[in-house]
């Protein structure tokens, strides 16, 4: 534990210090920067973003790139300045902060403004101008202030996009809704290919399947790809987003150091290096959470006035390495697995003890109406009945039962009421109850659980459904045929949850309609169907 940290420290350290070099160098860069540098392909082809609201500041992003399918996105390897605004009214006759940011190639002229200075709950527009060229304009919004009694706060849930599967409709939804935060909780790409029968349209480039084959180029590239969706880039510049990450940003099924399946691990941390690098370059996160070699801090705390603190999760880069992962113990390329008693062992963790501390702790202090733990998958327990006896899903919380047990224990405290787990992966809406002993009926319910169905990512079959279904009967419903997102409405009295759905796969003009509608009352854990 001792040397983990230590080693942490080191490398939050040498991150620190990583920054200040491309900030110096970027001040170097800039005088001689060629200030003549002119585009005639759009620069802002992959749009503007906006991310990580706090009362009185923003982090704005956009990558300068007019090719942006080019390993270099038709950048010349020199630093430009991007000159940013930021304004009360979306003609910008009020601009309250401007500035100008040098775009590196070391981070593929990407920039992310942490703009300062603001009026809290107040909503913002945006925009950029490079190359004698000006960049869509972005609107955004600052978190109120700490102690102010708000009455409502609305949000986005959405996960799992895989571009082959389907259409952004969901983005589209969420684009044009009155939302204060989009939350997005992992599998932003897929680095996999659909299989010919189910592909409705193809990534830009196919990525070697083997670590060592990929490069910081695939990732940049391949990100690029997604940002050209009209409906995505929309989403991004509508509304401010938090960001939770899953396997997909890197390779399927990763834990940690080690990816199932491959024997080089070296070739593997030099891919979730590129994989993270790349992540950076593409999100609109906080500055400081520019990576260093394989790791970036991504956990996050965010509060909404007195109505609401969220904790964004990272259950990815510091979780235990799989277990019984050879045939017969694991099924399924290791998504299943099959009388491995290993998993119950105590010390196994989710999130790294560090991060577990650092949320308990934040929430024996949260003073707010509502406590939203945002994280990656499904808490709720879905044992898998299958013919073959029981099997348990790899990838989640079941895997992991201290860690969950752990997690319970810390929101069964008597002053940590009113918790909420936001999740996705698993490709299908759930709304569950959460006991403290979660599979022991005759434990209290002490939190509620909302998981979004996936975006575009095919779900489960229907008898996979029914399967899981029967393992849990505090899940209280279970769709995993329709593709869509979780809009959620808080008040200090109920948060409102309606699900958004429709069928397999997306097409381009498919519409969304609402599959299901639960409420959580305050001061009652556990759903209603409304
Ligand atoms: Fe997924
Ligand atoms: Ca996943």
């Amino acid at each position: 534990m001792q040397r983990r940290d230590l080693f942490l420290h080191l490398t939050r350290f040498a991150a620190a210090l990583a920054w200040q070099q491309v900030f110096s160098a970027g001040a170097h860069a800039q005088s001689q920067a060629d200030e003549a540098w002119a585009s005639e392909d759009d620069p802002f082809s992959l749009g503007v973003a906006s991310g990580e609201p706090l009362p009185d500041a923003i982090v704005l992003w956009t990558r300068l790139a007019p090719r942006p399918l080019q390993a270099d996105g038709g950048m010349p390897q020199a630093a430009v300045p991007v000159h940013w605004e930021v304004a009360a009214d979306a003609r910008f006759t009020q601009v309250v902060r401007q500035g100008v940011v040098v775009a590196e190639p070391a981070v593929a002229h990407s920039v992310h403004v942490l703009v300062e200075g603001l009026a809290p709950g107040r909503t913002y527009h945006y925009r950029f101008e490079a190359g004698g060229q000006r960049s869509p304009v972005g609107r955004t919004r600052t978190a109120p202030d700490p102690a102010e009694p708000v009455r409502q706060l609305r949000m986005a849930l959405a996960s799992c996009q895989h571009y082959e599967h389907g259409y952004f409709t969901s983005h589209r939804e969420i684009a044009a809704s009155d939302v204060d935060l989009v939350l997005f909780v992992g599998d932003y790409i897929y680095t996999t290919q659909a299989p010919h029968h189910i592909k409705v349209r193809s990534h830009a480039i196919e990525m070697d399947p083997h670590p060592g084959g990929r490069t910081l180029a695939d990732y940049r590239i391949h990100h690029a790809s997604y940002k050209l969706d009209d409906d995505l880039r929309a989403c991004h510049a509508a509304h401010p987003w938090l960001m939770v990450w899953d396997d997909h940003e890197v390779m399927s099924d990763y834990t940690g150091d080690t990816a199932p399946g491959v024997d080089d691990q070296r070739a593997f941390i030099a891919a979730r290096a590129a994989a993270y690098k790349a992540y950076f370059e593409h999100m609109p996160v906080s500055p400081r959470r520019v990576p260093f070699e394989a790791s970036m801090p991504m956990q996050g705390r965010y509060r909404w006035g007195q109505l609401a603190d969220l904790w964004t999760l990272d259950t990815r880069q510091h979780r235990d390495a799989a277990l019984c992962s050879e045939w017969p113990r694991a099924l399924m390329h290791g998504k299943l697995l099959w009388r491995c008693d290993a998993i119950q062992g105590d010390q196994r963790t989710f999130l790294g003890r560090q991060q577990e501390d650092w949320l308990a702790a934040g929430l024996a202090g949260s003073d707010a109406n509502w406590r939203f733990v945002v994280q990656t998958t499904q808490l709720a327990p879905w044992p898998i009945r299958s013919p073959l006896g029981p099997l348990t899903y790899a990838e989640g919380w079941d895997a992991f039962p201290a860690a969950r047990a752990r997690m319970m224990e810390a929101i069964a405290q008597p002053r940590v009421q009113d918790v909420v787990f936001l999740g996705g992966d698993v490709h299908r809406h759930v709304a569950a109850n959460l006991r403290l002993d979660p599979l022991d009926r005759t434990s209290p319910i002490i939190a509620s659980e909302v998981v979004t169905t996936s975006v575009t990512s095919k779900g489960m079959s229907e008898v996979a459904n029914a399967w899981v279904r029967a393992g849990n009967p505090d899940v209280l419903h279970m769709r995993s045929d329709q593709r869509g997102h979780v809009m959620l409405d808080v008040t200090p009295r109920e948060v409102r949850c309606v699900y958004r759905g429709t069928p397999h796969p997306v097409r381009p003009q498919s519409k969304l309609r609402t599959q299901a509608t639960y409420v959580i009352e305050r001061g009652k854990p556990g759903l209603k169907k409304a």
